[in-house]
């Protein structure tokens, strides 16, 4: 069991073709651990085919209905509906169609592809990223980054300092990169999240690191802890540690969504 109050608000499902688990399950196993809130949040469709690992247009009715299935089977939990999305320049007209779809409860803005046409965290990849100056990839992805967030489009970001999942990291002091994103979130009211599934590849850590979240405290930035789950045993993982570096770091509050509007709550309480 969890202490009480967390949400999971990041979890992904087959529809995506690289996840395990379909709603009903992700929703025992949330109420196996005490969760208080559930948060479906898939791979945004593309109007068109784009790759391998997203959900498909067609999919959209088999999502909603399994979130609904999920809905029906265990009344006593709330489960919101979301989707992670891939910021990316040009789709706006997109995102407008499928913000009429349905009755979201957030939508996560996340950056996977550079615009150098490339995802920085997908193994397929790894050659190039290993040929690759990091200074110049990590400028890249942040620039992204803080366009992402600056669009308008999103309740919260993904996964700050991605481009660390298989250990490559600039030289010195990384505030250069952290510090406009921050800004940027200042500037938009956006919160991010504290994403334990970098804890689960090569970098080992949480995304973002600690600096990253001290210097959002700092500057006000509301925050939530999500898992990143493909898989139901992945739900929930990694939250005591994250929930540790917040407290820490002097946060008290956290952030839940509902029919996009952000509700601040208190931090789960209790022994982890
Ligand atoms: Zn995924
Ligand atoms: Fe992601
Ligand atoms: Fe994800
Ligand atoms: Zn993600």
């Amino acid at each position: 069991m969890l202490p009480s109050g967390h949400t999971d608000y990041h979890v992904h499902t087959p529809l995506c073709h690289h996840a395990k688990g379909w709603p009903v399950e992700f929703a025992a196993r949330a109420l196996e651990l005490g969760l208080s809130e559930l948060g479906f949040a898939d791979h945004n469709p593309m109007p068109e085919r784009f790759d391998d690992w997203r959900m498909l247009r067609e999919d959209l009715p088999a999502y909603f209905e399994a979130v609904e299935q999920a809905r029906i089977q265990f009344p006593q939990l709330p489960i919101r509906l979301g989707l992670e999305m891939d910021y990316l320049v040009g789709r706006e007209a997109w995102w407008e169609q499928l913000q009429a779809m349905a009755p979201w409860d957030f939508w996560i803005g996340s950056v996977h592809y550079l615009p150098e046409g490339w995802e920085v965290d997908n193994p397929k990849y790894l050659s190039r990223y290993r040929k690759s100056d990091p200074s110049v990839v990590w400028a890249s992805y942040w620039r992204a980054y803080e366009d992402c967030i600056r669009s308008g489009w999103f309740d919260f970001v993904a996964h700050p300092d991605l481009p660390k999942k298989f250990g490559f990291r600039p030289e010195g002091d990384l505030r250069r990169f952290y510090e406009p994103a921050i800004q940027a979130l200042v500037d938009t009211g956006l919160a991010y999240e504290i994403n334990t599934a970098g804890l689960r590849k090569e970098c080992c850590e949480l995304y973002p690191a600690r600096q990253f979240v001290e210097l959002a405290y700092e500057a006000g930035v509301p925050v939530l802890i999500n898992s990143d789950a493909h898989d139901p045993a992945e739900l929930g993982a990694g939250f005591a540690e994250a929930l540790q570096l917040l407290r820490e770091v002097g946060y008290t509050q956290t952030v839940r969504f509902e029919g996009k509007r952000r509700i601040a709550v208190p931090l789960p309480v209790g022994a982890q």
